[in-house]
């Protein structure tokens, strides 16, 4: 404890005072906790420990000399010889006073000149020493001195000025000191150091060494007030940024209350933080990173909306959510079959295609393909594949699609701009390993926006879907557990790197009598239901049914059927509500009343044999179709006109027809010269549409023979076949659906490549038990078989015939 200190103590002694003291001096020793006394420092002590108050009063008693040392451990309280500093102060008792009700002195005494303990001679009641005096010594050169003197005193001003725990007057009267020993003394004093480093000045015995000392502390000293002050000013500092930061947000949240948006605002900003913690860890670090920039925004700017949205779409993604997979044969296969009627072989392949997905998992890359026309089930077969799975189901259609862009987004640069097609479809799925159809992939396109195939293929692709990056979403996204189905009508126009990832299932087009028993089972009860009707209120006859299949829809699926009951289904609930309980739809008049005049006319058994008219079968994207071609001759020169928008194939086609006809001209009992004396037109008509290919060849020519030799073709025959120039009759493509088609026109007798008779089992048996086929692998057998004939020539030509004039 240091009070009361002021240079007015401050005595040095005299030359007799010292002379007296110079002789071996054994005087009582107060030793001291916590703190060393130097010369010329007046200070009140409290003393309580017996000894020590025994040392003050034999000191009372005689000069009032006392020896104050100071004890290295202050925790002890009867400290031993071995305990005590060598080094201490012989001292002056100013005063001394009994404090009322105890055994404790307190003492005010002044530190005089310093001791050596040379020994301890007593020890009971007080510890009386010998002690040596030591006198104060230069040590160096009084310029050194001085310069000493004044580095402490330059030290000791900052040491105020910082510690800002000692009054400025102390400096001042510390200045006004001469003497560099009482100086460095006197600063010692006032330092608020521990009690090793007082001794270590104390101990200094010469001013020019003890200067040192004493400058080595304050400079120390200093550091640590530096850094404190540095500390300090760091923390106070972010106190300060904190308060501010509170209290602007205070008087944010005040603006927007006045505003009418501040609750509104945080709550969104909460809703959104709430929801940003349950992303896996890499996705909540960016979702963070934009919610923090949405809060800086204000909340109606356009990119407050940018980034709204994006969070929006974050947050809804399905990360890790999943679908438990129902791998179970038995309900698969009663679910297809319940959702729809025949396709056996196609659910076949699909409940196979299962039992593998349930034996392994690891078979990565396995994407169905379904192929076949529209309307024949593919979308809803996919839907009921998920059904069985009990996976959920989204489908993209790709018809038309051109853009790289609509599969992998838009980067968010653009105003507006949204995550690609198969991003949103996950959204909306809300499971990562949902069904994702793939409508249409033989309608895409590419132009100079890229290539929208190239973009799929990493999308169907094993190896790298797993990471498969969106331009909006920036991170990437897991494809690997979505179960890929695509369809196309037409397999050979699928960009052939993504045809090579999928497994083709072909569907083809339905009979009529498939067609009636898909009406009756699924199409008729489903429509019902969405038109609100129940199964009293609505019946038709399996004749008007097929009447419908007949006249109102030409298609190889049942997408237009559906389309025309469900115009019937509207009709009868009109009549219902006016008061009718029941609608029978029993004859063609009353379906005519509900759907106007039939649209088409298929019942070619009427029509008239023809000369110069056969019919073909043409294979098309929506399904097979026939295809009349005809033929005609008139004078001219011998040239050959075909009109139809005809492609370069069959353009050809016909020329090899007509050379074919040239050479047999004289077996079909044509005019040898015909080509030089006239010019033959064919024309394939509905002439607006496109028409290509060479399996049309033996139907041209039998047009071409029939034209010119004057013998009607049989009206219930069609052909497909390509033919070689001489005459041989080569296999051609897509026989189910043509044949398929030529049953619907009511054809009977169809002509085909010999070559093909094995693709005859595709077409179902009841089709085929109502036809009859003919194969051939020669023109001849063609040309006997559809041309009505006649064995001879001109002259017996019937009398119906004679009618037409001919120009041969
Ligand atoms: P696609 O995708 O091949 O163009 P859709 O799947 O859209 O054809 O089928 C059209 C409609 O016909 C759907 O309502 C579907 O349920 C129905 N459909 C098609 N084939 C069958 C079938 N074999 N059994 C029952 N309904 C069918």
């Amino acid at each position: 404890m240091l009070t009361n200190i002021s240079t007015m103590g401050v005595k040095k002694m005299s030359q007799q005072e010292q002379q007296q003291t110079s002789a071996p001096l054994r005087l009582p020793l107060l030793p001291l906790r916590g703190i060393v006394v130097f010369p010329a420092m007046v200070v009140p002590l409290d003393v309580g420990r017996p000894k020590s108050v025994a040392a003050l009063e034999q000191a009372s008693m005689d000069n009032n000399q006392i020896l104050l040392v100071a004890q290295k451990d202050p925790r002890l309280s009867e400290p031993q010889p071995s305990d005590l500093y060598e080094i201490g102060v012989l001292a002056e008792i100013k005063q001394l006073l009994r404090m009322p009700g105890s055994n404790s002195v307190r003492v005010l005494v002044e530190g005089k000149q310093r001791i050596r303990v040379v020994e301890i001679v007593e020890d009971d009641p007080a510890l009386i020493c010998e002690v040596e005096l030591l006198e104060e010594e230069a040590g160096a050169e009084p310029l050194e001195l001085e310069a000493n003197r004044r580095l402490c005193l330059d030290y000791f001003q900052k040491y105020v000025k910082w510690s800002k725990k000692i009054p400025t007057e102390v400096y001042a009267s510390v200045e006004a000191l001469e003497d560099p020993a009482v100086l460095a003394d006197i600063i010692a004093s006032h330092l608020l150091v521990k009690v090793e480093e007082r001794q270590r000045i104390l101990e200094a015995l010469d001013t020019s060494t003890r200067l040192e000392v004493l400058c080595q502390i304050l400079m120390q000293e200093l550091e640590v007030l530096e850094l404190e002050n540095k500390i300090q000013s760091r923390v106070r500092k972010q106190i300060e940024r904190i308060q501010k930061e509170h209290y602007l947000r205070e008087q944010m949240k005040a603006i927007q209350r006045e505003l009418g948006e501040g609750e509104d605002r945080q709550e969104e900003l909460a809703e959104y933080q709430e929801k940003i913690k349950k992303l896996p860890a890499s996705i909540r670090e960016k979702a963070e990173k934009e919610l923090k920039r949405l809060a800086k925004m204000p909340s109606m700017s356009a990119e407050a909306v940018v980034v709204r949205t994006y969070l929006d779409v974050l947050v809804d993604l399905p990360w890790k959510k999943k679908s438990r997979d129902r791998l179970d044969l038995e309900v698969a296969q009663q679910i297809l079959d319940e959702d729809h009627w025949g396709l056996e072989k196609v659910k076949e392949r699909i409940i196979e295609f299962l039992a593998v997905r349930k034996l392994t998992t690891k078979m990565k890359g396995q994407i169905l393909c379904l192929v076949g026309p529209p309307g024949v089930g593919k979308t809803s077969l996919a839907r009921s594949i998920a059904r069985a799975m009990e996976r959920k189901f989204v489908r993209i259609s790709l018809g038309g699609v051109r853009d790289e862009a609509e599969i992998r987004g838009h980067r968010r640069t653009y105003i507006g701009s949204m995550p690609g097609k198969i991003i949103s479809s996950m959204r909306q799925a809300g499971t990562i390993n949902p069904v994702l159809l793939l409508d249409e992939i033989d309608k895409m396109s590419s132009d100079l926006r890229g290539d929208p195939a190239a973009a799929l293929l990493e999308v169907l692709d094993s190896e790298q879907n797993h990471n498969f990056v969106d331009h909006y979403l920036e991170v990437p996204y897991d494809l690997s557990q979505v179960f890929f189905i695509t369809t196309a009508n037409v397999a050979s126009e699928i960009p052939k790197p993504l045809l090579d990832r999928m497994e083709l299932i072909e569907i083809s087009g339905y009979t009529d009598q498939e067609k009636l028993q898909i009406a009756k089972r699924h199409l008729i009860p489903k429509q019902l239901t969405r038109h609100g009707l129940s199964e009293d209120q609505f019946a038709i006859s399996d004749k008007m049914l097929l009447e419908v299949i007949h006249g109102y829809t030409r298609e190889a699926g049942v997408r237009n059927l559906e389309r025309t009951i469900a115009a019937l289904c509207r009709k009868t609930a009109r009549e219902i509500t006016t008061g009718k309980k029941t609608v029978r739809i029993t004859t063609k008049a009353r379906l005519t009343a509900f759907l106007g005049a039939p649209r088409y006319r298929h019942d070619t058994m009427d029509e008239r044999d023809e000369i110069g008219v056969a019919t073909g079968l043409a294979w098309t994207q929506v399904g097979g179709d026939i295809l009349k071609i005809e033929a005609t001759v008139m004078p001219g020169k011998g040239n050959l006109l075909l009109t139809g928008k005809l492609g370069d194939v069959m353009q050809e086609s016909a020329q090899a027809s007509l050379s074919y006809v040239r050479s047999r001209a004289k077996q079909l009992g044509i005019a040898p010269d015909f080509y030089q004396k006239c010019d033959v037109h064919i024309h394939v008509p509905e002439g607006a549409i496109p028409k290509d290919g060479p399996s049309a060849g033996i139907t041209i020519t039998t047009a071409l023979a029939s034209a010119l030799s004057k013998k009607p073709v049989s009206a219930k025959v069609a052909m497909t076949g390509e033919v070689t120039l001489r005459g041989k009759v080569l296999p051609i493509g897509g026989l189910k659906e043509k044949v398929l088609a030529a049953h619907r026109a009511g054809i009977k007798t169809v002509i085909i490549p010999e070559d093909n008779r094995k693709d005859l089992e595709e077409v179902p048996a009841q089709v085929r038990r109502k036809m009859r086929f003919v194969f051939v692998e020669h023109m001849d057998q063609v040309l006997s078989e559809a041309l009505v004939y006649r064995p001879t020539a001109l002259k017996e030509i019937s009398a119906a015939e004679e009618a037409q004039p001919y120009l041969v």
